[in-house]
């Protein structure tokens, strides 16, 4: 087709975007773990949130399940970076499992908190979103009936205790770090002597991304997030683009872009989610290259340097 003539597509294209260092660190425990160990590693649940990624790895020889009884005796098996309760990593243990915790160190954060306010003999308060399997982990740092979920600021006016109960609270690390403050706020005004972390637990990776999308999406006319919808990052930056008046798409690939999107379209704005490679974020420019001729500029909110360590297990 002839090129000189197309209209421009502007691509504001968000920074950070993409992986952070608790998936880059999950993704490297697998790898590691297949070439240490051979071929097949099991994983526990979707290492991270991300199709691409996981097809990836099983191509690789990883076997991903949902529960540690699909895992056969005497083979190698890594927890997924949500976390997990504790009574999975105790399961292994009595099964005398080889285990790997890909759990990011910002989670595991939170599980020690829950584990500390609890031995104050403080009520938690857990806020996050049902089902996701993080909130399924940290839940399952304590035992059953210490720890309430709420996920709006109805559930805080909703809960039972009386203002003067001794409690904690504790975030989901991925959540809307606008909404989170509201049902913080929420919190401390229904219970002014409750504990928790200063602001929230939302981690940087979460903040930064929805922070990145804020500059990009007043400009655009559609954004774009390449993310999955079981991914909790992914779904958020698609509820920030939303409130910031534009309309915004959750896509997986590039192959989901229909080409009537782009009907009276000027300027897309382009991220990733904390699970998204950026090979996907590519292969999306390269699909709307298809259709028009773009003009492609980074607009970066913050630099991240943060690297984990891993494991002692895989350390060199
Ligand atoms: Fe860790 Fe945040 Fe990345 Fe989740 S999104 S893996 S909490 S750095």
């Amino acid at each position: 087709p002839a090129v000189e003539n197309r209209p421009v597509l502007t691509l504001l294209i968000a920074a950070p975007r993409g992986f952070c260092a608790g998936v880059d660190r999950a993704i490297e425990i697998v790898e590691r773990a297949l070439e240490r160990y051979g071929a097949p590693v099991y994983v526990r649940h979707e290492i991270v949130h991300n199709r691409f990624v996981v097809e990836g790895l099983e191509a690789k020889g990883a076997i991903f399940v949902e529960e540690l009884y699909e895992v056969p005796d005497g083979a190698p098996v890594v927890f997924s970076a949500h976390g997990v309760p504790k009574s999975v990593p105790a399961e292994a243990e009595r099964r005398e499992l080889y285990y790997l915790d890909a759990t990011c160190p910002l989670v595991s954060k939170v599980h020690r908190q829950a584990e500390r306010q609890l031995e104050k003999g403080r009520h938690i308060v857990f806020v996050g979103h049902a089902g996701h399997p993080e909130v399924v982990g940290t839940m399952g740092q304590v035992p059953d009936g210490t720890m309430t979920l709420v996920e709006t600021v109805d559930d805080v006016a909703a809960l039972p205790f009386e203002s003067d109960t001794p409690l904690a609270f504790l975030t989901q690390t991925t959540l809307s770090v606008d909404d989170t403050a509201d049902i913080v706020a929420a919190l401390q005004a229904r219970y002014p002597d409750i504990e928790g972390p200063k602001g929230e637990d939302i981690c940087y990776a979460t903040s930064n991304r929805q922070t990145a999308v804020k500059q990009i999406a007043p400009a655009s006319d559609l954004v774009l997030v390449i993310g999955a919808p079981n991914s909790s990052n992914s779904v958020r930056l698609v509820e920030v683009a939303e409130r910031c008046g534009t309309n915004a798409r959750l896509i997986q690939r590039a192959s989901d872009i229909q080409p009537e999107w782009l009907e009276g379209i000027g300027t897309i704005g382009l991220t990733a989610g904390a699970s998204a490679p950026e090979v996907l974020v590519r292969e999306v420019v390269d699909r709307l290259a298809e259709f028009r001729t773009i003009e492609e500029r980074t607009i970066e909110s913050a630099v991240e340097k943060m690297v984990f360590k891993l494991p002692r297990q895989l350390a060199d």
